[in-house]
């Protein structure tokens, strides 16, 4: 598949976010089984999820690409063709594959699209072009690359590439760290990863204690590629990839939805006005991270790329505070609780497409009628219907200072 425009594959921690990132706009999802993907604090899907969720995505269009990108020993690999006869038989779309052993048991069983995961770290085109010959359609290539070199392997391997465009790095090369190993024996490359690269760290330079440099030495900035969006599409880049499994429900719905539009109005207009660039912005800045780096995509990442400072909420951000459950001009609308907020507040719903819809909430019920003042996480409560409310928008309210 030779696209004109990349697709915007978001993270899918479950099946809720599934749902979430698709009806905001991602063309694809990525998602875990159970075993052998990478991130095993993650909620993960089941094979029942699994099913629904690829049935869900081929509704809407969209597509579904399973990771296997675990490294794995001989006695996890002869449980993977049960599995793999099981992602054929839901139709996934593609899996995304770190292991030489993973990638022949997967060609050898299958017929699915078999996509080389960062993990492998390809960054040049004879390695490209070797994943090709044993039966990769696609590279995601490794974060150290920029977009002009992804492209050039897109142009003479002759296959897909696929990039991250946003979200937190790793600041060894493309997770082949060990510190989360050594730190809290937690194997990185198994989906342990403790993230040991964000804590605070002492240098020791036989300096006495009192002159010791304490800092976040390793903890990287995160990838925002948005305003590099025309050069991803001009080097022919496939696919779009947000990284953040284990992120929240709002980092799905927020990133879909903005890289989505920010995509739609490119392939309209062929430019970007710097006031939309800065409205998308704002909607990125709104969402939990750490400050902003464009990393290697377009020039080698230096030290400006380290992240040196303890992580807490920054005072542009928002958290979710519900999802709209129900939403029906006659009888309102009704929203599952997530983090509690209170009558007179200003909270606001996410709608699938254009801006937030800002509202105060001064009339607040709960499904009986009757008047709530403080809602309650876990439990419904009633608003008046507002027009472009839709049931599964995200409700975010301004974290307090
Ligand atoms: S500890 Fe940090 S650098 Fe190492 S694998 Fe985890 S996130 Fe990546």
């Amino acid at each position: 598949m030779l696209n004109s425009f990349p697709e915007i594959l978001a993270p899918a921690g479950s099946l809720d976010k599934l749902k979430v990132a698709i009806l905001y706009g991602a063309n694809a999802v990525y998602v875990g089984g159970q075993k052998f993907g990478l991130r095993t604090a993650a909620e993960n899907f089941t094979l029942d999820e699994l099913r629904e969720g690829v049935e869900f995505a081929h509704s809407h269009g969209a597509q579904v690409y399973v990771v296997l990108n675990s490294f794995l020993h001989d006695k996890d690999l002869s449980e993977l063709p049960d599995f793999v006869k099981f992602l054929e038989e839901i139709h996934v779309n593609a899996v995304i594959v770190s292991d030489l052993g993973v990638v022949k048991t997967v060609a050898k069983l299958s017929k699915i699209p078999i996509h080389i995961s960062t993990q492998a770290s390809t960054l040049n085109v004879e390695a490209a072009k070797l994943w090709k010959k044993m039966g990769a359609t696609r590279v995601v290539v490794g974060r150290e690359l920029s977009v002009k070199e992804a492209g050039k392997i897109k142009r003479e391997a002759e296959i897909e590439v696929e990039m991250f465009i946003h979200g937190s790095m790793c600041m060894a090369y493309s997770g082949h760290c060990v510190i989360s190993n050594f730190t809290q024996g937690r194997d990185s490359n198994r989906g342990g990863c403790a993230h040991s690269c964000r804590f605070e760290y002492s240098l020791d330079m036989g300096l006495d204690t009192q002159e010791k440099k304490k800092a976040y030495f390793m903890s990287s900035k995160d990838l925002e590629g948005l305003r590099i969006l025309p050069e991803f599409i001009n080097e022919g880049i496939d696919s779009l990839k947000i990284e953040g499994r284990m992120k929240s429900h709002l980092y799905a719905g927020t990133m879909s939805k903005v890289y989505s539009e920010a995509l739609a109005y490119y392939k309209i207009h062929g430019h970007f006005l710097s006031d939309d660039l800065l409205l998308w912005e704002s909607e990125l800045s709104k969402v939990s991270h750490r400050a902003y780096t464009s990393a290697s995509l377009v020039q080698k990442a230096g030290a400006e790329s380290i992240f040196n400072e303890r992580e807490n909420s920054s005072d542009t951000e928002w958290q979710m505070v519900g999802k709209v459950v129900e939403a029906n001009p006659k009888t309102g609308i009704v929203i599952e609780v997530r983090n509690a907020f209170n009558q007179g507040d200003e909270i606001e719903i996410l709608p699938f497409v254009g801006a937030a819809i800002r509202l105060v909430t001064l009339e607040i019920t709960d499904i009986m009628l009757r008047p709530v003042s403080r809602t309650k996480p876990s439990t419904l409560v009633k608003l008046p219907f507002v027009d472009g409310v839709e049931a599964m928008q995200l409700v975010r309210q301004k974290v307090k200072a």
